[in-house]
């Protein structure tokens, strides 16, 4: 069996997918993150392309993992990690249809496969606190019964006005009452004296995780503001291999880890990281925005480590995405998700509405 044709699929909206496909017609897909460099990420998909064709697609990690270090001098964050975390879900994928098996089967087995997900909203630099306080409540409306709000800079800032963050945070939490799971997401915004002072009095009012406080370069301020809190502090969706997750867990000692897997190389590096983070007794939350091939990954891999923490991060739906499937993922009335039984990711694309949407 041999890779005969590797076939991004850029999205007017943004959305970077890539279909490998065999010479016996067969596909599997993948997905990149497409937050910030999408375009470089499809220049170097079609450079990467002609390495893989007349290639075994079971082969996946010398591979893939080959062209990791044979281009590693472009750098291990980024593009080149980005664009192989396409190529290796979709191999993953590709080997789920080649065996008729859910990938969570591939992958050693599910101890659950249920995922109640936490609504994450952003833009909180942009909005009022009335304005935050209407989207929460909009997700609730929906049925989600866990959420995180997210300060969203943009370009760097740092402690900008914490106290309009804190009344948003206070009025979310009073809109919520106070059983419910509410995070907050500082996007490393804050000095490590204002990450410590917002945590705290965050904390008072029922704060479930504290998201990256500070600059994610910073390990040892991501340490202190880790030692300073009673809640739990997170970090990680900056870091895009198991060997910079090394580092973050030795330095930052923060109890969260959240790799992205359309960021991290993919399934394969995820779970080196999620292997790294049993042995240190972590907790995995991941990072994911992309509610259809990146969260169907991110899934299968929570559903095989009891490490996964209760909700799994959820943006919101996205109608575009969800017409590309024949069975899009689509969270019930709770806002649970329960992971497909179909092989592989479990996703499969109508071909004509890709043609449309690709043409759009
Ligand atoms: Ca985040």
């Amino acid at each position: 069996m041999k890779i005969s044709r590797v076939e991004p699929m850029l999205f007017p909206w943004g959305s970077l997918y890539v279909r490998i496909w065999t010479d016996e017609g067969l596909y599997g897909l993948g997905e990149c993150s497409p937050m910030g460099s999408r375009r470089e990420i499809l220049t170097c998909l079609e450079q990467l392309a002609p390495l893989l064709l007349g290639r075994d697609p079971r082969q996946r990690d010398p591979l893939l993992r080959g062209l990791l270090h044979r281009f590693l001098k472009l750098g291990d964050s980024g593009i080149l990690p980005e664009a192989l975390a396409g190529l290796d879900i979709a191999l993953w994928d590709l080997l789920g249809k080649l065996s008729g098996q859910p990938l969570y089967v591939l992958l050693g087995g599910a101890y659950r496969t249920s995922f109640p997900l936490y609504a994450s909203i952003g833009g909180g630099a942009g909005l009022t606190v009335a304005q935050m306080v209407e989207r929460v409540e909009s997700f609730r409306a929906q049925g989600f019964q866990a959420f995180k709000i997210r300060m969203d800079w943009g370009a760097h800032r740092r402690d900008a006005d914490p106290e309009k963050d804190f009344a948003m945070f206070r009025a979310c939490r009073q809109a919520l009452g106070d059983a419910v799971p509410l995070s907050f997401d500082a996007n490393n915004g804050y000095s490590v004296k204002t990450a410590i002072r917002q945590g705290r009095r965050m904390a008072e009012l029922g704060l479930a995780h504290f998201e990256e406080p500070v600059a994610p370069y910073d390990y040892p301020g991501l340490r202190a503001v880790a030692e300073a809190l009673d809640v739990p502090v997170s970090a990680g969706e900056h870091e895009y291999t198991a060997w910079r997750f090394r580092e973050l867990i030795a330095e930052a000692q923060v109890p969260i880890l959240q790799p992205d897997v359309v960021k991290c190389c993919g399934i394969s590096e995820m779970r080196r990281i999620i292997a790294l983070a049993e042995a240190h007794n972590l907790d995995l939350l991941p990072h994911q925005t992309q509610p259809q091939v990146g969260l169907a990954a991110s899934l299968h891999l929570c559903a095989t480590t009891p490490l996964a923490m209760p909700y799994h991060e959820y943006t919101g739906r996205q109608p575009r995405q969800e017409e590309l499937f024949e069975e899009p993922l689509v969270p019930d009335a709770n806002g649970v998700i329960h992971l497909p039984e179909r092989p592989g990711l479990g996703l499969v694309l109508r071909e004509e509405a890709v043609r449309r949407a690709l043409a759009g």
